[in-house]
């Protein structure tokens, strides 16, 4: 019966041993993700990135925008016109 008892304890202790190094193991794999990813260089998931119209300096999302020789224009017409140039 002791006997028994040793075994079943064995079994449980060699159980929670190998559930505590799984664990250990899947924390640590989880922290290398982490460290090995690049930061985040844009946190809102879905927005995008804005430019700037170089003729009225207005911001607007990067697929809306036109791009011509460097720069970017909010329109056809401002493309046309060309940078604004400061007085
Ligand atoms: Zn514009």
């Amino acid at each position: 019966m002791g006997k028994t008892l040793f075994w079943i304890a064995v079994f449980f202790v060699v159980l929670l041993g190998s559930r505590f190094l799984a664990h250990q193991a899947a924390k640590k794999r989880f922290r290398d993700e982490q460290a090995s990813k690049p930061p985040q260089s844009n946190p809102l998931p879905g927005s995008e990135a804005m430019v700037q119209c170089a003729h009225c300096n207005i911001f607007l999302p990067r697929s809306e925008a036109l791009l011509t020789q460097d720069e970017t224009w909010c329109s056809q017409a401002h493309a046309q016109l060309g940078p604004h140039r400061p007085r």
